[in-house]
C-alpha cells in the first residue's frame, strides 16, 4: 500500500487524495467507519452528500400535525423507554416536543433504539401519522441531530447526510463543516465550459459549497443537479463506448436485404405498418446486414405489435438460408404466436414449427430433425428450443419475447445454439430512451412509440367495495352477452399477516354463490405448467366463463373475447403490472374494461389514478419507475455498473437526456478521450470507475 508514502497533511498541503485519517479530527477509528460510508480520502468526505434537506418551510409544527398526514418534524426527547405487547412484540417509543407542542412517537419491534436514542436529543422524524390513543407518528425515518438547538430556525437550512452505525450524524455534519474549507479550493473543474454550458449547470467548487452549505433548499438542489450530472454523464461515456467496442468486436452474420419473403409478408398483410414498425424494421435490417451481431432492444407497449416486427427479421434471416427462433416464456404463447405466423406464412408458402415440452414425442422429434438438418426454418417455442436435445444446424436470428422473464443465462443459451446469431430482446415496458441506453448498457434500442390505428381506449375506473354487487352484475351481463372475465388478485392463499382477499379462497367463494352458474376456473403460479396450459386452452376456446387468477396472466396472453379485467386489492399492484394486466382486454373488437374494486385511500389513490388516467405505457412506465425507484425494474444484474448514489436517471430524466447527447458529441470528436481539453474527465472516470481503465485504454 502506497499510504506510507502520501505526505501526511500536518503543516503542509492537504490534498484531495490524502487518506482520511490525515485531516484533523480523525483517528484511525474513525476512518474505519468512514470507510464503510465508502469515505476513504479526504475527496470522499466532499462527495459525501447529504441525502435531503430541511428548513422552515419544509419542518412541520408538531401542534399541526392530524392523523392521515405524512409529515417531518424536529423536536427535543423529554421521555422514552420500551414497551413489551402481548404478542411479545417490543416497541421503542419517545415522546418530543416542540414550541407548539408534543408527540409519541413509535417504532414496532426496534427496542435497540433505547440505546442510541436519550433524553434531550433533538429527532427529525418523518412518517405518516396516525391515531392511537391519541397522535402518534411512526417514523419511516429518525436522524439524531443530538442536542443540537433548533437547526432549522432563522432561515437555517438543515443538511441531512446519510450517517451509519458507530458514527453519529452531528459529528458527520461537524466533520465535513470543519474541513470544508480548506478543501474547496482543491477542486479542479474536470468539465469543460462547452459540457457545462449545454447542461446549464454551476461550475464544481460551486456545487460543493451548495450542497453542504446551502442558503436555501433551492440553491442545495442546483449544487446537487450539477453533481448528479456529473455521475449521469459519466456513466453515459462509459455505457457509449461500451456499446461502441461491443459492436465493433461483435462480428456477426452479413445478411443481405433480398426483399424476397420480407416483401411478400408486406403485401399479403391484412394491416399497414405503423409508422413506428417501419422504423424499427428498418433500423434491425441495418444491424442485420452489417457485419456486426445484432445485439438489439425492441421495447413498445402492450399492443404496439412487436411480434410483426419480429417476423420481418425473422424472415430476412430466412431468405439468406439461415434459421429463426422465436423464444418466449410460456407455452401458449408459443402456440399463440404460431398459430398468427402460421397465418401470416401460409400464402408466402413458409410452414413454422413449434416446439415445446408438451409436444408429444413423435412430433417433436419430427421438428428436432428439420432443425438440425441444413433447413432454412422459423421455430417459436419455449424453453424447449435452448435445451440439450434442441439442435440449429445454422441458427442466424433469435428473438426472445417477454425477456425479462427469462434470466441471462437463459437468453445466452438460445444465443449459443447457433453461430454469433443476431439477436433481438423484446419488452412490454417501455422506458424512456435515455434511461433505457443507460440501463442496458451494450444493447442498441429500438422503440414502438405508436399504436396500430384503430383500437378503442380500455374504459378504466375505480370502484368503492359498496359497489361489489354492481360490479359482479356487470361482469355476469358481460357474460351473459357472450364473453369473458378475468379477476385478479393479489395473493393466492389468505394468511394471517394480511387481510387480503386471495384466489383460492374467492374462487371458492365466488364459484359457489354469486357465480355458481357460471364456468369460473383458477390460475395462479402454483398450478403445475401443464394444468395452467389447459385452463389458459379452456379459457381460449371459451369453455370458461370467468378465469381467476393471481399475475400470472399478466405476460402476452391474447384471448379477444375476453372484455373485463377486474383486478381486487388493486393497491397491490405496481403500476406497470397495472397495465400490463389491463392490456390483456381490448384485444378483439368489443368495447373493454379494466375495473380497480376496493376502498382505496390516501397516496394509493393517488397512485392509482395515474393509472386510470392514462392508458399510455411508457407515461406508466415513468411514473412507476418515480414511484417505486429503479431496483424494482432492474435487478442489480441488468443495472451493472450503472448505480447512482447522487442521480436518480428517473428524477433527473432532463439531465439525463442532455448527458446522453454529450456523451455521444463528446465521444464522437475524441472517441478515446486523449485530446488535452478532455484531459480531466479522463482522469476522473478512470479514477472513479474500474470499467473506464478498459474502455479507455490508449494505445
Ligand atoms: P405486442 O407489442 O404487445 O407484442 P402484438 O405484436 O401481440 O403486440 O400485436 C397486437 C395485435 O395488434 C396483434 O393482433 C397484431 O396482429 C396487431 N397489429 C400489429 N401491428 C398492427 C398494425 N400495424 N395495424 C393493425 N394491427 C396490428
Ligand atoms: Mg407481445
Amino acid at each position: 500500500m502506497a499510504r506510507s508514502s502520501t505526505p501526511a497533511p500536518t503543516g503542509g498541503r492537504a490534498r484531495l487524495d490524502t487518506p482520511i485519517n490525515f485531516l484533523k479530527g480523525i483517528g484511525p477509528a474513525r476512518a474505519e467507519i468512514l470507510r464503510k460510508l465508502g469515505i476513504i480520502t479526504a475527496g470522499d468526505l466532499l462527495w459525501h452528500v447529504p441525502r435531503r434537506y430541511e428548513d422552515a418551510s419544509t419542518v412541520r409544527r408538531i401542534a399541526s400535525l392530524e392523523p392521515g398526514m405524512d409529515a417531518t418534524v424536529i423536536g427535543r426527547v423529554i421521555s422514552k423507554g420500551v414497551i413489551p405487547t402481548r404478542k411479545g412484540l417490543r416497541i421503542f417509543q419517545a415522546v418530543v416536543r416542540d414550541e407548539s407542542g408534543i408527540i409519541e412517537a413509535s417504532w414496532p419491534g426496534q427496542p435497540f433504539l433505547d440505546r442510541v436514542i436519550h433524553k434531550d436529543d433533538m429527532l427529525l422524524l418523518s412518517g405518516p401519522v396516525r391515531f392511537f390513543h391519541g397522535r402518534q407518528l411512526n417514523p419511516r425515518e429518525y436522524v439524531n441531530l443530538g442536542p443540537d438547538e433548533n437547526p432549522t430556525s432563522g432561515g437555517r437550512v438543515l443538511s441531512v447526510y446519510p450517517a451509519t452505525e458507530g458514527i453519529s450524524f452531528k459529528i458527520l455534519r461537524s466533520l465535513i463543516d470543519t474541513h470544508l474549507d480548506a478543501l474547496l479550493p482543491l477542486v479542479e473543474e474536470y468539465l469543460t465550459d462547452a459540457v457545462r454550458a449545454s447542461a446549464g449547470v454551476v461550475p464544481l467548487r460551486d456545487a460543493l459549497r451548495m450542497v453542504h452549505r446551502p442558503s436555501s433548499i433551492a440553491e442545495a438542489e442546483r449544487g446537487r443537479e450539477r453533481l448528479a450530472f456529473d455521475e449521469l454523464f459519466f456513466i453515459q461515456l462509459l455505457q457509449r463506448r461500451a456499446n461502441r467496442i461491443a459492436r465493433e468486436q461483435r462480428s456477426g452474420i452479413h445478411f443481405e436485404n433480398q426483399r424476397k419473403l420480407t416483401s411478400l409478408l408486406r403485401e399479403n398483410l391484412p394491416f399497414t405498418l405503423t409508422g413506428a414498425q417501419v422504423h424499427a424494421i428498418r433500423e434491425i435490417v441495418a444491424d442485420m446486414c452489417s457485419p456486426r451481431r445484432m445485439h438489439r432492444l425492441l421495447q413498445g407497449d402492450v399492443g404496439s405489435g412487436k411480434t410483426i416486427v419480429a417476423l420481418f427479421a425473422a424472415l430476412l434471416a430466412l431468405e439468406n438460408g439461415y434459421q429463426s427462433a422465436l423464444m418466449v416464456p410460456t407455452e401458449l404463447l408459443a402456440e399463440q404466436h404460431h398459430r398468427t405466423f402460421t397465418t401470416l406464412l401460409g400464402p408466402l408458402g413458409i410452414e413454422p414449427l413449434l416446439l415445446t415440452g408438451s409436444l408429444d414425442a413423435r412430433v417433436r422429434r419430427g421438428v428436432l430433425a428439420r432443425m438440425a438438418r441444413d433447413e432454412a426454418v422459423l421455430v417459436v417455442g419455449t424453453h424447449a428450443l435452448f435445451q440439450e436435445g434442441a439442435r440449429f444446424a445454422n441458427l442466424g436470428f433469435v428473438a426472445i419475447d417477454e425477456q425479462h422473464r427469462f434470466g441471462v443465462a437463459q437468453r445466452e443459451a438460445i444465443a449459443a445454439k447457433g453461430d454469433a446469431p443476431d439477436t433481438l430482446l423484446m419488452s412490454a415496458t417501455p422506458i424512456p430512451r435515455s434511461l433505457a441506453l443507460t440501463m442496458y448498457g451494450d444493447l442498441d434500442v429500438s422503440t414502438l412509440d405508436e399504436r396500430p390505428p384503430g383500437r378503442e381506449p380500455i374504459t378504466t375506473v375505480s370502484r368503492a367495495e359498496s359497489a361489489r354487487g354492481r360490479v359482479f352484475a356487470f361482469v355476469r351481463r358481460e357474460i351473459e352477452a357472450g364473453r369473458q372475465a378475468y379477476i385478479v388478485y393479489p395473493v393466492i392463499d389468505e394468511s394471517e399477516k394480511t387481510d387480503l382477499k386471495a384466489a383460492t379462497v374467492m374462487f371458492d367463494q365466488l364459484s359457489a354463490s354469486v357465480f355458481a352458474d357460471l364456468r369460473v376456473a383458477l390460475l395462479h403460479g402454483r398450478i403445475a405448467p401443464e394444468e395452467r396450459d389447459r385452463v389458459m386452452r379452456a379459457f381460449r376456446d371459451g369453455d370458461i366463463d370467468i378465469l381467476i387468477a393471481t399475475t400470472v396472466i399478466e405476460v402476452g396472453i391474447d384471448v379477444p373475447n375476453a372484455t373485463v379485467m377486474l383486478i381486487e386489492h388493486p393497491e397491490r399492484f405496481g403500476l406497470s403490472q397495472l397495465h400490463q394486466l389491463r392490456g390483456r382486454v381490448g384485444r378483439g373488437a368489443d368495447s373493454a374494461y379494466c375495473i380497480l374494486l376496493g376502498d382505496v385511500g390516501g397516496e394509493s389513490a393517488e397512485r392509482l389514478s395515474i393509472f386510470t388516467n392514462t392508458d399510455d405505457g411508457f407515461d406508466i412506465a415513468r411514473q412507476d419507475l418515480r414511484l417505486r425507484g429503479m431496483g424494482d425494474l432492474f435487478g442489480q444484474r441488468q443495472s451493472g455498473e450503472a448505480t447512482f448514489r447522487i442521480a436518480d436517471p428517473i428524477r433527473d430524466e432532463a439531465l439525463n437526456i442532455t448527458a446522453h447527447a454529450e456523451a455521444e458529441r463528446v465521444l464522437g470528436e475524441d472517441p478515446d478521450l486523449v485530446s488535452p481539453e478532455h484531459a480531466g474527465i479522463r482522469k476522473v472516470l478512470t479514477a472513479r470507475y474500474a470499467r473506464a481503465l478498459e474502455l479507455f485504454r490508449v494505445g
